[in-house]
Order: C-alpha cells, then structure tokens, then sequence
C-alpha cells in the first residue's frame, strides 16, 4: 500500500497489555480527540481534536501481534477520547485482530442510535468487526457500582457476537481495579476504572513506554489504591 494510503491512527495512549480494560488480558488504546465534554470526564487532555501520536494501524497491527506472542491478550479494547471519530481507520485495525481471533471492545461516548444518526465514517465497518460495545456518555451524578468497566450507569453494553455476553459485566474475576505503570524516567502512567481514576490529578503529559506489568504468567492486579507518584499520567476513560 503506498505510504499516502496507509491508514494512521491519531493516539493519545496505548499499552501492550492490560488486565483492566475488558475481558482477561488486552491490548489497548486511547484515541485523541472527542467532542462530548462530559462533566466529570476523567481524561480532558483527550479532548483536543489535535495531533498527538500519529500511528500507522500497520505498526499497531506489528504492536499487538507482538503483545499476543508475549502476553497471550485475547483482545484490544479501544477507547478515549472518542474513537469513533477514527472510525475508519480503527475499523481497518479491528478487522486485522479479528482475523487474528482477537475480540474487540469498544468504548463510545455516543449511544447506538445517535451513531446511526451521526453517521461518522467508517462506524457501520468498525461496528460490524466489534464483539462488545460499552455506549453511551459519562455521566457522573450516576456513578456505575455494579457493572466492570462501565463508568456510569446509563452506558449500555452491546453484545454484537456471541463471543462475550452479560455475565461479563458482573464477573468477578474482572472487577473494577486501576492499573499503575513505573518508568525508569520517573513518571507512571495508570488506566482502569473511572470511578477510582477520577479520584487522581490531571495527568501532564502524555505517555508512551513500554508495559511494565502484565507478565505472561502474572496474577492479576489488586484493587488497591496506588501510592501518590508524581507526575501521574492518565490513560483511562471507559466512555
Ligand atoms: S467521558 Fe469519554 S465521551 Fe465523555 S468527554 Fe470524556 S472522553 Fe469524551
């Protein structure tokens, strides 16, 4: 494909593995840019519709078949900022990982029907490789304290394969934690659920390192808080 064709991604974050931003181990990333400005929104620094990290899918799709060698993921979880204003080229990354048999979760501050209406490009594609879709806007006088990963309450999960289904949402074995990478450089950065990220200062700047947890044969992370690192940075939205 010539190098002017070659779907890019404009990326706020990623890690390579992560046990807290979907069903069992995943690959995820944050998209930069987002036009909802949900009260309360954990992840402000992704509003700017601006570039960040400009990233091929192709280089993404080298990325997580590497993290699926290393760390045995089962998937990659997009979120944001607002992913479905990269419908496009997210759609082209979802089919590659699908064609891998790695699932897709999709975090989308729109619900179902305002994306129909919408109609941005490349939604209907990226909706048709996606195996659960968690839709709908932050809202924070409704905290979520039942479901995993949901920030709020009103956010609806859309099982759109048979590859998941509600009993994830429940499931133990998933529930809600944040994960806290250390870098040698002296800044972290941390994901997971909104409810305990809210709670955590801004982040200053954006973070793109190596994972430094989720080894293959690692138990997953407990729920408990962090210690303060500083600067934090932020990488987590369940939108
Ligand atoms: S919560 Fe999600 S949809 Fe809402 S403003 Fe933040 S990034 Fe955008």
């Amino acid at each position: 494909m010539p190098a002017s064709q070659e779907p890019l991604l404009n990326l706020a974050a990623w890690v390579p593995c992560t046990e807290v931003e979907g069903p069992g181990r995943r690959f995820a990333l944050w998209t930069q840019g987002c036009l909802l400005r949900c009260p309360g929104c954990c992840n402000p620094h992704m509003f700017a519709l601006a570039p960040r990290w400009i990233v091929p899918v192709s280089q993404l799709v080298k990325e997580i078949a590497q993290a699926r060698e290393q760390f045995h993921i089962q998937g990659i979880t997009l979120l944001g900022g607002e992913p479905v204003l990269q419908a496009r080229s997210l759609a082209v990354l979802a089919r590659e990982c699908r064609r891998a048999e790695l699932s897709v979760m999709l975090f989308t501050g729109y619900y179902l029907e305002q994306l129909q209406e919408a109609r941005f490009p490349g939604v209907e594609e990226l909706l048709a490789v996606c195996d659960v879709v968690v839709a709908g806007p932050y809202r924070r006088e409704l905290p979520e304290t039942r479901r995993n990963w949901a920030g709020s309450a009103n956010q609806r999960f859309h099982y759109l394969t048979d590859r998941y289904g509600p009993e994830i949402e429940t499931d133990p074995r998933f529930r809600p934690a944040i994960e806290i990478r250390f870098h040698p450089n002296g800044l972290a950065m941390w994901n997971g659920w909104p409810v305990v990220a809210a709670t955590k200062k801004p982040p200053s700047r954006p973070l793109l390192e190596e994972d430094a947890s989720c080894q293959p044969e690692a138990a997953p992370q407990e729920s408990a808080c962090p210690p303060p690192c500083s600067p934090q940075l932020r990488a987590s939205a369940h939108c």
